[in-house]
């Protein structure tokens, strides 16, 4: 792999390792002073990048070991979600939620802390009941949830500082059904008004707009079978299947005609099998306490004419408040307002300058993974337990093997 997902950034790396076995990631790690783990490359940014050796984790045998009975699964770091979640779904199994796409890995999605949508639902490290890191000397080392307190809940959401990720334990949730729906039409008055009601209509809800206008173009709503239906008077149903993304096909997207069908196959937008979202682009992030929702939004429209040109499509999520030190949810329910742009940086960069000012008295926190020109010193004061987080990387890689250019920006003064 020598370009991220999106061909935006070149990895900088001298050497990419694709070791086959536990053995050979071991000694390649206490081998090197600069390495890097990446998964399945889906971030935007440099996070994943190194000036010395990437490893890509996802040669390592695709282990993954089920416990019907404990209700958790143990899974290699490279696995991605569609995998995983075929294999639990025919073991009766399910995770919570999931991302809009099944393509990333587990280990790298955690390590952003990556999310997808419902009042109620955590991101997917939330599930995460344990990982096995191998750090600078080439040992294993465990962080558990039940045996390590506080320090789990710095290890989880780690953006690779602590070490190569070899395995991770996941708690799991009975496998369950899911009806998928979208509604159109939604005006922004009716959508701040009722905020709250919307993205509480059913078990995971996006609002999709591209700002040319004050309303949202598609609300997708994902109800667990049994539930009633959503009843949202503001919107009224789309008239066929859409993709979000304007003028791509709608076959690329999980059901939608409200039929029940197994969490994995409706509550990620896209299917395992075709290119997620356009394929083609830039993305950035920004997640805010769910009471600024309004205020947020309305500064988005006010920015509107500024945003349209190089966006592709807007969605608007809500998470659940979590504990771990760097999850972008960390302490507070959250709206995350995210950005598909067209695949130019130098046109990108300024709108992203723009909406950074807008959302700055609303406490922002960027998406780990995606495209972002916020001051390090003001991602820092977003997150209360950062110094914590520095501690914990300074007693687990002491050498400061797994830094890199973006872990100096953030983690020094
Ligand atoms: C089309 C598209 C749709 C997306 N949709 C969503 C969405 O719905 N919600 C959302 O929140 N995000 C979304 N993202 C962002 C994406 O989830 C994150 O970028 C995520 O990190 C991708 O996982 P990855 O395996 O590609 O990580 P990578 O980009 O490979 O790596 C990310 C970080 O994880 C670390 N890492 C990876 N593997 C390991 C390991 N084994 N051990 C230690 N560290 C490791 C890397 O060092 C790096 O710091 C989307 C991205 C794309 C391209």
């Amino acid at each position: 792999m020598r370009t991220n997902w999106a061909g935006n950034l070149t990895f900088s790396a001298q050497r990419v390792h694709r070791p086959a076995t536990l053995d050979e990631l071991r000694r390649l790690v206490a081998g090197s002073d600069r390495v890097k783990a990446v998964g399945s490359g889906h971030s935007f940014n440099d996070v994943a990048d190194t000036d010395g050796d990437l490893v890509d984790v996802r040669a390592l045998p695709a282990e993954t070991e089920i416990d019907t009975a404990a209700g958790t699964v143990r899974v290699a770091a490279g696995v991605r979600y569609a995998e995983l979640a075929a294999d639990l779904h025919a073991h009766g199994l399910a995770l919570p939620n999931t991302a809009s796409l099944p393509h990333i890995s587990i280990a790298g999605s955690v390590a952003t802390g990556t999310h997808g949508s419902g009042n109620g639902n955590g991101g997917l490290a939330t599930s995460v009941r344990a990982l096995d890191v191998v750090t600078a000397t080439g040992d294993t080392v465990t962080f558990s949830r039940d045996q390590d307190g506080e320090r789990f809940d710095g290890a989880v959401v780690s953006l690779g500082a602590l070490g190569v990720v070899t395995h991770l334990t996941l708690d799991t949730v009975p496998a369950f059904q899911v009806r998928q729906r979208v509604l159109t039409g939604l005006e922004l008055a009716d959508a701040t008004a009722h905020f709250d009601a919307i993205t509480g209509a059913a078990y995971s809800v996006s609002l999709f707009t591209d700002w040319t206008a004050p309303r949202f173009t598609q609300v997708w709503l994902k109800q667990l079978d049994g539930a009633p239906d959503p009843e949202l008077p503001w919107a009224r149903p789309a008239e066929g299947p859409v993709h979000p993304v304007p003028g791509m096909d709608p076959a690329f997207c999980t059901p939608q005609d409200g039929t029940p069908g197994p969490w994995h196959e409706r509550l990620p937008h896209f299917r395992p099998q075709f290119v997620p979202s356009s394929g083609e682009e830039l993305q950035s992030e920004y997640l805010l306490p769910r009471a600024h929702a309004q205020a947020a939004l309305e500064a988005l429209a006010a920015l509107g004419p500024v945003i349209a040109p190089v966006l592709q499509i807007c969605e608007v999520r809500t998470v659940a408040a979590d504990r771990q030190w760097l999850s972008p949810a960390h302490g507070r329910d959250t709206v995350a307002l995210h950005f598909t742009w067209i695949k130019d940086p130098a046109a990108v960069r300024p709108v992203l300058g723009r909406i950074e000012a807008a959302l700055a008295p609303l406490s922002p926190r960027p998406h780990w993974g995606k495209l972002f020109t916020v001051p390090a010193e003001r991602v820092r004061a977003a997150y209360p337990r950062l110094a914590d987080f520095r501690a914990l990387v300074a007693v687990t890689d002491p050498s400061g093997t797994f830094t890199n250019a973006y872990l100096r920006r953030l983690l020094t003064d």
